[in-house]
């Protein structure tokens, strides 16, 4: 048996680093930091090999004085902790043992000048252990950190090093995410392959974070975000979500800063989702970009290592608020086209499409839904103007119906594709939610139908009754136990009323409420099962796709759909109308430049 030694210093060093350094991308982290901590204006990062091989961060911030340069780099020293207690710092490292940490598991090298110096300062690190020091002719104040070879001493952590490529990614997407929460920093990013540099990514100073987020992201991603502004809990808020319509697999896109520091909080990030509701499919995740302000003592940033994950203190109701914010964002309509307000001139001359007839009057004209939607199409191309195009107040035309399922709308320079089921489905959903507390309308049905299903769906109806007669389905027993009878649908039922239709939307009523649905709940007033009756009645009693529908029927939708608190979403999450912009389709065409 060895005997037991007391562990030198410089590898207790090490294996204490370890927790802080993994890979690459934690040197960058704490360099980044520490440069914005100096305040810098401008820095400049340099990787080769992922960052593997070498790491040079260099800033124009205060510098480090000469006399200080060793202390930097010894363990628990820092120019930042100013009292005693250790939340109140402002700033994004206090830690006092990134240097360290560097040091133990890097070659370094740093130079430095200070603010008022007239010479600058270098030092040399090799294994853990200070090489040299010495003065060095520097014209520009600020910082110059060169880590060389991470690990190079540690061959066990260093066979755990994702390959080059992982790295690289990582690191830039870092580095985006630096941009996009300091884009009052001019940052840029060099590659070096070889004896090759190339910048990989530069975004210039700009005093509006939506400037960065068109330099970071790009304009198609900046055209669909919703800005956010105002207090949650005791939190000023700032920053930008996307509309439903732009959504991404997973979270890489979702920056949020506290208190300066870019952090990554999985509560915090699924409240921000939760205001979305039924607007996001399963999987999908919003952008974000927001930016928490509050005092420092908040929150606590020293429950990571790498400083990255943060706690808001337990009585601050910082998660609900942040809902209610995002959603106050989301419903706001403010940068949409003001047609909502437009007032409908009907043309005279064109035919309605007659909306609420039972199923018996149907039958008496023989003439199903299908038919008066051709018919009101034709006579609406013959007897209004020569075009089919139908003009609206404040510069809103719809262009038609195309592939018997979008509507092709102009407004305010943009082309709107409208999926009419969709937007439909939103605008009958709503206005059952409207209806919660009152009875819907019934168009009641001349002769009762009669429908036959299993006892299992008829227990599931008779249990509900008066759920459904609520929302204008009326319903009683059958002569039969497994027959019903349906003697009302809503008064706002767009659909042919069949047999078929009634009993397919009965059983899709009936299907386990799944996932979606439970997210879908919360953004309404209804109970789960209210919310599955209403969902199917919106979405059966919603025109069909796969019929030709009049512009005036499109007009009428497009209309209550702008009256609508979620325009932009069917009440299954999907897109109801997409937007072109007109700069888009010229871009289409290259036509702008
Ligand atoms: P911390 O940032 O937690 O204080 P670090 O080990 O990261 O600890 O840095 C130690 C000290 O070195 C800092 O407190 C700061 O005074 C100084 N320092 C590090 N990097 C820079 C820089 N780029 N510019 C100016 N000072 C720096
Ligand atoms: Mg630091």
């Amino acid at each position: 048996m060895s005997e037991i030694t007391i562990i030198p210093d410089h590898i207790v060093r090490r294996i204490a680093a370890g927790e802080v350094i993994t890979r690459p991308l934690n040197i960058i982290k704490e360099l980044i930091e520490n440069a914005i901590d100096a305040q810098s204006t401008q820095i400049t990062v340099t990787f080769e090999n992922g960052g593997i091989d070498r790491i040079t961060v260099k800033d124009n911030g205060i510098g480090i004085p000469a006399d200080k340069l060793q202390l930097a780099f010894q363990l628990h020293t820092s120019s930042k902790v100013i009292s005693d207690n250790i939340h109140n710092i402002s700033t994004l490292g206090f830690r006092g043992e990134a240097l360290a940490s560097i040091v133990a598991v890097a070659k370094v090298r740093c130079r430095s000048k200070y603010k008022d110096s007239t010479t600058g300062r270098e030092i040399i690190f090799e294994g853990g252990k200070m090489q040299s020091e010495k003065d060095v002719r520097m014209t520009q104040q600020g910082t110059e950190m060169e880590i060389i070879g991470i690990f190079y001493n540690i061959p066990a952590r260093r066979k755990f090093l994702r390959k080059p490529a992982t790295e690289r990614l990582v690191l830039l997407q870092f580095l985006t995410h630096i941009m996009l929460m300091y884009h009052g920093l001019h940052i840029k990013v060099i590659e070096k392959q070889r004896t090759k540099e190339f910048v990989v990514l530069e975004s210039p100073q700009r005093k509006k974070m939506l400037a960065a987020i068109y330099d970071v992201l790009g304009a198609k991603i900046a055209g669909e975000l919703a800005p956010v502004q105002g207090m949650a809990s005791r939190w000023q808020v700032e920053g930008f979500i996307s509309k439903p319509i732009l959504t991404r697999k997973d979270r890489s896109q979702q920056y949020i800063r506290v208190n300066g520091r870019a952090i990554k909080h999985t509560a915090l990030q699924k409240a921000i989702e939760e205001a979305y509701g039924s607007q996001l499919l399963k999987s999908n995740y919003p952008v974000v970009i927001l930016d928490l302000k509050g005092q420092s003592d908040w929150v606590d940033f020293n429950i990571h290592p790498q400083k990255s994950e943060i706690q808001f203190a337990k009585d601050d109701p910082i998660l609900e608020e942040i809902t209610k914010l995002v959603q106050l964002s989301l419903t706001s309509k403010a940068d949409f086209p003001k047609f909502h307000k437009a007032k409908i001139q009907e043309p005279q001359t064109a035919i309605e499409i007659p909306q609420n007839v039972s199923s018996a009057q149907q039958t008496a004209k023989t003439k199903s839904m299908m038919q008066y939607t051709i018919d009101a199409f034709v006579d609406n191309n013959t007897t209004t103007t020569p075009t089919t195009v139908m003009e609206v107040e404040e510069g809103f035309r719809i262009l038609g119906h195309i592939m018997k399922k979008f509507a092709l709308i102009e407004a305010d320079n943009e082309l709107w594709l409208m999926d009419v089921h969709a937007s439909d489905e939103r605008v009958k959903f709503e206005r059952y939610m409207a209806n919660k507390e009152n009875f819907v309308m019934k168009q009641q049905l001349l002769a009762p139908m009669k429908i036959s299903l299993t006892p299992a769906e008829i227990e599931f109806i008779k249990a509900n009754a008066s759920i459904f007669d609520h929302y204008g389905l009326k319903v009683s027993s059958g002569i039969n136990p497994d027959e019903i009878f349906i003697h009302s649908v809503p008064a706002y039922f767009d659909q042919k009323i069949s047999q078929e239709s009634i009993n397919a939307m009965v059983l899709d009523m009936m299907a386990t409420v799944g996932e979606e649905d439970e997210k879908s709940v919360q953004e309404t007033p209804f109970s789960k099962i209210e919310y599955r009756v209403v969902s199917r009645l919106s979405c059966h009693g919603a025109v069909r796709s796969g019929y030709f529908i009049s512009n005036i029927k499109i007009r009428e939708i497009l209309n209550d759909l702008m009256k609508c608190k979620n325009p932009w979403t069917c009440a299954h999450g999907r897109p109801t109308i997409i937007r072109v912009k007109q700069v888009t389709l010229e871009g289409w065409f290259r036509r702008n430049g």
